[in-house]
């Protein structure tokens, strides 16, 4: 009986599951069977699916060679043949496919030498990295197949390696630090032998190809509680090797940290300007440059905290305005965000919600904040400087700008053509 009752409430969990992979990733499936090949979704999309989140890409597994998948459908895109991968298009988008494989040796913890084909579908998920992403599901014949216990830890929160963790971080030295960012993105805590075999890989992670590392720190950031991965690094050894100064601060200072970090909205820069905010500005840039962050989160990055430092000590427009035109708005607004997340005093608290105020009131009355906003243009002032361009006319422009962020009144032609007459013989 009881196995009876185990076998349909298993059975209603796959029908279900199967429902909740999209049609295409079905039908890609089907056809494979039809062909006589086995196919599976499998990897990451299986864990999201069967913890309820958001699955970003489905991932599909199969026996056929990558020359089979590209002669059976009619539209494949040859995306990482050499890996096994063909992209194939399915209702106007690419799926990649994957034949089954198994890794060769590892060349310096980096890449595997060569993938070997024809392996066994449980092959294929013992070169995973974590249980939890060792699972597959059949959604045509509605089976899990799941040789390593994913679904248990998933079910106790836990992030394990695949086998032993010490040969798998020796492998690729990614994975450790793939381990800790998933423990922030799923809540989960990590398993004592797996977290163990951390420290002693650390050179193979050293050795990683920087890209891969930095994608993983975004997406740490972008978690729901960042400081449960990065606590696991800091005990670990992975902050002392990408980002020194979190290791060297005491213990309350980092506790301080991650509970900012954590209370700050999932955004990539903004989270940065919370950990790096005891370092120098051109230090954190720097920090960045090296990680390969790219140059468009820098520049928000350093805004934000630019922002922050300036951030006017009362609420009276114009020291808004005047803030808001050196920052922007949004690096302003980040800048509050920030502020408001390190949870400092009632009073303090008080005034960051004066600001956001005077913001709102900024922005829906469309303030002028630049010269670029300005009724009037460099060309009209010409005639009061001689009626040639020149320094004259910025500080002209400038002395205007100044005097509309005062009082917004001001900004018509009329007004500042008049205003620009009297500040032009000033300027003499
Ligand atoms: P995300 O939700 O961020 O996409 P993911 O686990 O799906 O996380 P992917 O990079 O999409 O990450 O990888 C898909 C799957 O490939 C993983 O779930 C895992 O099974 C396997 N995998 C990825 N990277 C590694 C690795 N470094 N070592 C072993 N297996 C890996
Ligand atoms: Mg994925």
């Amino acid at each position: 009986m009881s196995t009876l009752q185990g076998g349909q409430v298993g059975d209603g969990l796959c029908a279900r599951l199967a429902l909740s992979v999209p049609r295409e990733v079905r039908r890609i499936c089907e056809i494979l069977r039809a062909q006589g090949h086995g196919a599976w979704v499998v990897g990451g999309c299986v864990r999201d699916l069967l913890l309820g989140r958001p699955v970003q890409d489905w991932d599909i597994a199969t026996t056929a060679l990558p020359q089979e998948v590209m002669s059976i459908f009619r539209k494949t895109i040859p995306t990482g043949i050499a890996h096994g991968t063909v992209s194939v298009l399915m209702g106007g988008r690419p799926h990649e496919v994957t034949t089954l494989r198994a890794e060769g040796e590892y060349l310096d913890g980096r890449r595997p030498k060569e993938v070997r084909f024809g392996v066994s579908l449980k092959e294929d998920l013992a070169r995973r990295d974590l249980t939890i992403n060792a699972i597959a599901f059949d959604p045509i014949q509605r089976e899990l197949i799941d040789p390593f216990g994913g679904q248990e830890d998933l079910k106790r929160g836990l992030i394990r390696a695949v086998g032993n963790p010490m040969e798998r971080f020796a492998e690729d030295g990614l994975r450790p630090l793939r381990a800790c960012r998933l423990a922030a993105v799923l809540g989960f805590t990590m398993d004592a032998e797996t977290e163990a075999a951390i420290r002693p890989n650390l050179s193979v992670l050293a050795k990683v190809a920087i890209e891969r590392v930095v994608e993983e720190w975004r997406k740490l950031l972008r978690a729901e509680r960042p400081s449960l991965g990065l606590k696991i690094m800091r005990r670990t050894g992975i902050l002392g090797l990408h980002a020194p100064w979190l290791e060297a601060i005491d213990e309350e200072r980092f506790r301080f940290l991650l509970g900012w970090v954590d209370r700050l909205e999932g955004d990539v820069c903004l989270r940065l300007s919370a950990l790096g905010h005891g370092l120098e500005g051109s230090a954190l840039g720097a920090w960045m440059k090296k990680m390969r962050f790219s140059n468009e989160e820098r520049e928000n990055t350093l805004a934000i905290l630019r922002a922050a430092q300036e951030i006017p000590e009362e609420s009276a427009l114009p020291s808004v305005r005047r803030w808001l035109g050196r920052n922007g708005i949004k690096a302003a607004k980040k800048a509050i965000a920030l502020k408001k997340g390190a949870q400092s005093d009632q009073e303090s608290l008080f005034h960051l919600c004066a600001l956001e105020e005077a913001i709102q009131s900024v922005v829906e009355r469309n303030e002028p904040l630049s010269i670029k906003a300005l009724a009037i243009g460099g060309e009209a002032l010409l005639p009061l400087v001689g009626g040639k361009p020149g320094p004259k006319v910025g500080r002209l422009l400038e002395a205007l700008l100044d005097e509309v962020l005062e009082d917004p009144s001001l900004n018509t032609e009329e007004k500042l053509l008049e205003r620009a007459k009297v500040l032009a013989k000033e300027l003499k």
